[in-house]
């Protein structure tokens, strides 16, 4: 025993799931739809969209943000957690993965509440921020490409209101980020991300160990 967090074997992650797993049959299909595609392990863990429904709910959010879609795992987790009224600004650039993404959604039921923008998420924030949406959302969920990622952040957090939550997805890297002889370019954004993180005072922090490491940042 120690005070650390505890780490998963194939058997006791088997445990997890089956004690705490509550994925609809439609989220367990997508799940089985996109395993055929060679980019399938960029999908977020089943417990992972469970926990984000779930501090959708806490925070009584309504409005919303994501950054990088694929085939709509998480979209369709944190959609589904929102009141009817509920919106989700989805940004992602690829046609293919999103339309598989839009099916799912219309199944669903949350299709009304989601707004897909094609094109690169830095301008579509930008484009928010200057249409006057700055403090107007309540979460947002960073899961696109690594070398952006502080971009996306700091647009992130100006788009949020005070108490608005951030989760940061893979922000400990498969391992990479804490080792020294990793530097390619998406690890090295990563890490340097971190090491911004731990002493941004314009956030609360937690960096949990869940999946492959999520950051939760809330916005002061
Ligand atoms: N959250 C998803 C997984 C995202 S994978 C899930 O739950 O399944 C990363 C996604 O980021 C891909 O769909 C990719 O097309 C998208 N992406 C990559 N670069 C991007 C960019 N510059 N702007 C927006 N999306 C981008
Ligand atoms: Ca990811």
């Amino acid at each position: 025993m120690s005070n650390r967090s505890i780490g998963l074997d194939d058997r006791l992650y088997q445990y997890l799931l089956d004690h705490s797993l509550r994925e609809s049959e439609l989220l367990r299909e997508l799940r089985e739809e996109t395993a055929a595609d060679p980019k399938s392990m960029m999908q977020i863990a089943p417990e992972q969209g469970q926990f984000m429904a779930l501090l959708v709910s806490l925070l009584q959010a309504r409005r919303c943000i994501e950054v990088g879609v694929f085939t709509g795992y998480s979209s369709l987790s944190v959609a589904a957690a929102l009141p009817e009224d509920g919106y989700l600004l989805a940004c992602d650039v690829d046609p293919e993965w999103t339309a598989m993404a839009r099916r799912y959604w219309q199944r669903g039921g949350v299709s009304d509440r989601i707004e897909l923008v094609l094109a690169p998420a830095a301008e579509t924030l930008q484009q928010r921020l200057k249409a006057g949406e700055a403090g107007s959302y309540d979460f947002a969920f960073i899961d696109a490409d690594k070398e952006n990622y502080a971009r996306y952040y700091e647009q992130c957090l100006e788009l949020l209101r005070p108490g608005g939550l951030i989760v940061l997805d893979n922000m400990l890297w498969n391992g990479s980020v804490a080792d020294p002889q990793r530097n390619d370019p998406d690890t090295a954004a990563l890490k340097a991300l971190n090491r911004q993180l731990v002493d941004d005072e314009r956030i609360r922090l937690s960096l949990l160990p869940v999946a492959d490491g999520l950051a939760l940042c809330q916005k002061r």
